[in-house]
């Protein structure tokens, strides 16, 4: 029976042989553990949104020919990539976290046009592998973890350059059943609360990096995954009593490193084996769709802006000039992130897989965005706040029979407002901008989806500055300069996407 609501999935992981560590100890079991639930509640809503507003969450699929569950659908048009957007802010909106579905999505999504063409050039058959596998994972409506993030090591040197080779995933056996991979994966997000993995290289490979080039799927728990979950800021909150000082009780982020040793990758779920020249192609397919997918954060934004609002209502300064002018400057800086990562899906185009794909310049530039605004737009949350956001007493202490009532005493806001709810607001904007949840509103910001400089590495590639000084020099008049300028200045395909330049208007 395939998985249909958030409770169905919620069962689906329980019984599962998985080695996973935490705080130094084996984890017995997962679903009920108090840190790790909030990661699978925010998981659980990508199903229920599925079935409450089926139009967003799903899409129908011609593997299938029935509506399945859109983070498993491969995007046909630029419609399919808007309608990503948009699910991804509304369950941001919804959890006020990183639900965790959007990596698997987007590895789904790159490898479906990435395979297409190896086969083209080599004569393989990983395009219909991975097709089978797609079907498969939408018939049963399961979640897929995207693990591309290798630990990397020395940063200057790579994969058969290290002192250690598994700092970087690889083959290590091959037999007539399938491959064994070693190594790790780093920052997994929602690795536990998969049911799949799918491995993938995680930057451009050379010719001596044959046996690192393998992208494959195998269940999270197979034999010889070892998972160490990484702990977050304020973490342990989730396992006191009461529920406010969480921040945010019910959903959380999830990551995890995950430890290969010797796992098997059974042929037909090997999708990449020694291509080696295919994974800058397959990273930047990936990056391109993962570095729009970063609208999520604008639906995170919208909490904050809205936790904003909230306390200065509560603290009796909601009509204050520099208050209403923080919150339209949170309002701008959330909604630039929003207008580049949707305006890159509209202006999506089809790849020869039949696969639609994002704008690249557009998704550099959303994700450059996220990793600065977010932390703009907390700083001015903060900023409203007030200091109680970080020197709030506990809720044990708002609950004591002496301490609780001066406490209710002293915090009082605004006549008539509630002191606990004023406190549930200030822990939220502390959770989001320094608890658990700012992993996912800014540090993920930061670097999930590459750091900072590799997407200028990408703006600067597309930015075309020798067809723009033509331009100027045009204007301007100037003459007798030709062949001054490299590279030539002739308009990028970015630019006759785009701008229509130079294909009549396109
Ligand atoms: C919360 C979170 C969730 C994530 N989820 C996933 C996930 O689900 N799947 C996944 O695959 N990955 C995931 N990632 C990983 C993410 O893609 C990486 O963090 C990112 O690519 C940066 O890699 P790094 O963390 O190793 O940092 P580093 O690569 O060490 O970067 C640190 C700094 O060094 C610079 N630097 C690095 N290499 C060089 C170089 N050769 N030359 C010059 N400067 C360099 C960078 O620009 C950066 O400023 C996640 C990360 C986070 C923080």
């Amino acid at each position: 029976m395939p998985i249909r609501t958030g409770q169905e999935y919620i069962d689906s992981l329980r019984g599962r042989k998985l080695k996973v560590y935490l705080f130094g100890e084996l984890v017995r079991d997962c679903v009920d553990h108090p840190i790790i639930r909030p990661s699978i509640n925010a998981v659980a809503e990508t199903y229920d949104l599925a079935e409450s507003e089926a139009g967003l969450a799903t899409a129908r699929s011609p593997l299938t020919g029935a509506p399945v569950n859109r983070f498993l659908h491969i995007a046909e048009s630029a419609q399919d990539l808007v309608l990503q957007n948009k699910m991804q802010r509304r369950l941001g909106q919804k959890t006020g976290t990183c639900f965790q579905r959007c990596v698997g999505m987007d590895a789904l999504n790159s490898l479906h046009s990435t395979t297409f063409e190896i086969d083209e050039k080599h004569g393989t058959n990983y395009h219909g592998r991975l097709l089978d596998f797609i079907r498969a994972v939408q018939e049963e409506n399961q979640v897929i973890g995207g693990a591309m993030t290798d630990p990397k090591g020395d940063r200057s040197k790579g994969p058969s350059e290290q002192a250690d080779p598994d700092l970087f995933t690889h083959v290590v056996e091959r037999d007539e059943k399938g491959v064994y991979v070693s190594g790790a994966k780093a920052h997994q997000t929602g690795c536990l609360n998969s049911h799949w993995i799918v491995i993938m290289p995680t930057m451009r490979l050379t010719e001596n990096d044959r046996d690192w080039a393998v992208v494959g799927a195998f269940p999270a728990d197979a034999e010889g995954l070892t998972y160490v979950y990484g702990r977050q800021s304020c973490d342990t909150r989730s396992m006191e009593e009461g529920d406010i000082d969480a921040g945010n009780a019910k959903y959380g982020g999830q990551e995890a490193l995950i430890i290969l040793d010797r796992v098997f990758i059974p042929w037909e779920r090997v999708f990449m084996l020694g291509e080696y020249e295919f994974a800058s192609m397959l990273v930047e397919r990936f990056t391109c769709y993962h570095r729009r997918s970063y609208v999520c954060k604008t639906g995170l934004g919208d909490v904050l802006i809205g936790a904003a609002g909230a306390i200065a209502d509560y603290n009796g300064v909601p009509g204050a000039s520099h208050i209403r002018d923080k919150l339209v400057e949170m309002t701008h800086l959330n909604e630039t992130i929003y207008a580049a990562g949707v305006a890159s899906s509209h202006q999506a185009h089809g790849l020869k897989s039949g696969a639609f794909i994002n704008d690249d310049m557009l998704a550099q530039v959303c994700k450059h965005n996220v990793t600065r605004f977010p932390y703009e737009i907390g700083r001015l949350a903060q900023d409203i706040a007030g200091g109680l956001v970080v020197t709030l007493p506990s809720e044990r202490d708002f609950r004591h029979p002496e301490a609780g009532p001066l406490l209710r005493k002293y915090l009082a806001g605004r006549k008539g407002v509630d002191v606990e709810n004023r406190m549930r607001i200030l822990r939220l904007i502390e959770n989001m901008t320094m608890g658990r949840n700012a992993v996912g509103y800014l540090t993920e910001s930061m670097h999930g989806a590459g750091s900072p400089q590799a997407q200028r590495i990408q703006i600067q590639r597309q930015m075309q500055l020798g067809y723009k000084k033509n331009l100027a020099k045009n204007l301007a008049g100037v003459r007798g300069d030709e062949g001054q300028d490299s590279p030539p200045a002739e308009p990028s395909e970015y630019f006759k996407r785009v701008f229509g330049v130079g294909d009549g208007g396109r």
